[in-house]
């Protein structure tokens, strides 16, 4: 480099350092959970509340009355595709029915002016914080422990999980196929698309099947993005494999090679491009739904939350640790959906992931970032009352169950209101957690049906207030409400 080379080289570094310095602080939350966990309400839900002022008497910001305005701006990344709230909000509040739930990244800027409340502070912040809420499917994330797998050690494991006995039967078909095929073969198109196709299948079952299990990856196959169809997603595990080299032109070359493509070009960047770049992350868990299925799924979620949050502190001497940019310091693990209980029970949920997380916590040796758990629901669609039975009055919830849900022989037309008795969680938490293979665990006999969305209360004068929530300024105040002090 000659002089002037290296003079325009400090000048750029100093200009950049100069527009980092003019522009408002932002912060990089990532929003994640496996497919149906809620990502797509919580991120609405918290935009709704903070741009319309919502109840948020947790959020210390809010309630002292230190924020002036919130209002959505342009993203920053302008490849990444946008986050469609006014789509969700419309879905939600206008026709009350659930959004269209994430199906790959997407990204939203929200910018939130505020009041300092030390004069330290006021004097030097410039009192305008911008959060970057990035969505993404917690499926992509578990495919991280991938980039350390050969395709050898993936395909054993995979083979392993399959033949477990909470997945030994929707593997049957995928399994009885591996089992015909001969890896050193001729490497065939139409072979590699059936085994696949057969492979996603499965994983897709395990997702479906109302047994609640957790996700496997590779997580493209549950959900593809853009990447439908392609190369690097036709592949599958292949059984009994020896440590020989693959022959040239071999179904077992074609596979590893196609395995490892996906790594590079499909994990890889996503990881580079999107997570290392986080600084927050909520995990959203529906605990609700595996607490239904039984203990099986419990210590399903368990392992899937382990597998997460291993994946934002990669052990030290991980070439993974050398990919972080930022550090993420705060990581909420949440049960969404507590509006499907009474409200007695929300402590017990709450005491439920608690449990869950610190198992998970102390099975991935993860330490460094502060955890906290909570038990929420981003939208209350269900409001609490009480039902003369005899002589004892009972706790129930009244919602309007989505058209189709059904209880006993009663089924729901979507339009009347309901009151329902949802059951409780056990006081005991150890009973809903699996014991040993031989005791299974207790049956917290909940009544699970789904609420369509609320209706919007009107005040007095008629303003449309937002939308009613359990606890979300409590995620709100763990998650950036030090930012705003
Ligand atoms: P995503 O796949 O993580 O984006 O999940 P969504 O946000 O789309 O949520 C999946 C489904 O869970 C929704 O369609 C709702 O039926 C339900 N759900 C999510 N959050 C809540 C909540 O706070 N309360 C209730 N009652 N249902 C919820």
């Amino acid at each position: 480099t000659t002089y002037t080379d290296e003079a325009r080289i400090a000048l750029d570094t100093l200009a950049g350092r100069a527009t980092g310095l003019l522009s408002s602080p932002s912060l990089r939350l990532g929003v994640t959970g496996l497919s149906r966990a809620g990502k797509t309400v919580f991120i609405s839900s918290l935009v709704h509340n903070l741009i319309h002022g919502g109840r948020l008497p947790l959020f210390e910001a809010q309630k002292s009355g230190r924020i002036s305005r919130a209002f959505l701006e342009e993203q920053p990344d302008d490849a990444v595709p946008r986050f469609q709230y006014e789509d969700h909000i419309d879905a939600l509040v206008t026709s009350r029915v659930w959004p269209d739930s994430t199906r790959a990244i997407s990204e939203l800027r929200l910018t939130i002016e505020y009041e300092s409340a030390s004069g330290w502070n006021r004097m030097f912040s410039s009192g305008k914080l911008s959060v970057d809420i990035v969505d993404y499917p917690g499926e992509w994330l578990l495919d991280l422990p991938l980039l350390g797998k050969t395709y050898r050690e993936f395909s054993a494991e995979a083979f392993e999980m399959a033949e477990l006995p909470v997945r030994a039967d929707l593997s049957a078909a995928w399994r009885k196929l591996s089992a015909t095929i001969d890896p050193t073969a001729a490497a065939d198109e139409m072979v590699a698309r059936s085994l696949a196709e057969s492979f996603s299948a499965y994983l897709k079952a395990c997702k479906d099947d109302g047994r609640a299990l957790s996700t496997l990856p590779p997580g493209r196959f549950l959900m593809p993005g853009d990447l439908d169809g392609s190369p690097a997603l036709t592949f599958a595990p292949l059984p009994g494999l020896s440590d020989d080299r693959a022959r040239a032109g071999s179904l077992l070359a074609m596979m590893e090679r196609r395995y490892e493509a996906y790594k590079t070009h499909v994990v890889k960047p996503f990881f580079r491009e999107h997570i290392t770049r986080l600084d927050r992350q909520i995990v959203l868990i529906d605990a609700m739904q595996a607490l239904n299925a039984g203990p099986g799924a419990m210590a399903d979620l368990e392992r899937a939350v382990m597998e997460i949050l291993a994946c934002f502190r990669p052990g030290r001497g991980s070439f993974l640790t050398d990919l972080f940019s930022r550090r993420i310091d705060r990581i909420l693990v949440a049960a969404t959906k507590a509006d499907h209980l009474h409200h007695e029970s929300h402590d017990r949920l709450q005491a439920i992931v608690r449990r869950l997380a610190d198992r998970a916590i102390k099975r991935a040796n993860f330490s460094g970032a502060e955890v906290d758990v909570l038990a929420m629901a981003a939208v209350r669609a269900t409001r609490e009352g009480t039902v003369k039975q005899g002589r004892e009055t009972l706790p129930v919830i009244i919602g309007t169950p989505l058209k189709g849900e059904t209880i006993g022989d009663e089924k729901f037309d979507g339009e009347t209101e309901t009151a329902i008795f949802p059951g409780d969680l056990p006081a005991k938490i150890d009973t809903v957690f699996m014991q040993d293979e031989d005791a299974p665990a207790a049956d917290p006999a909940l009544r699970f049906v789904r609420f369509r969305p609320p209706k919007l209360e009107k005040t007095a004068e008629g303003i449309t207030l937002s939308l009613p929530h359990i606890r979300l300024d409590r995620a709100l105040q763990f998650l950036i409400g030090d930012q705003l002090a």
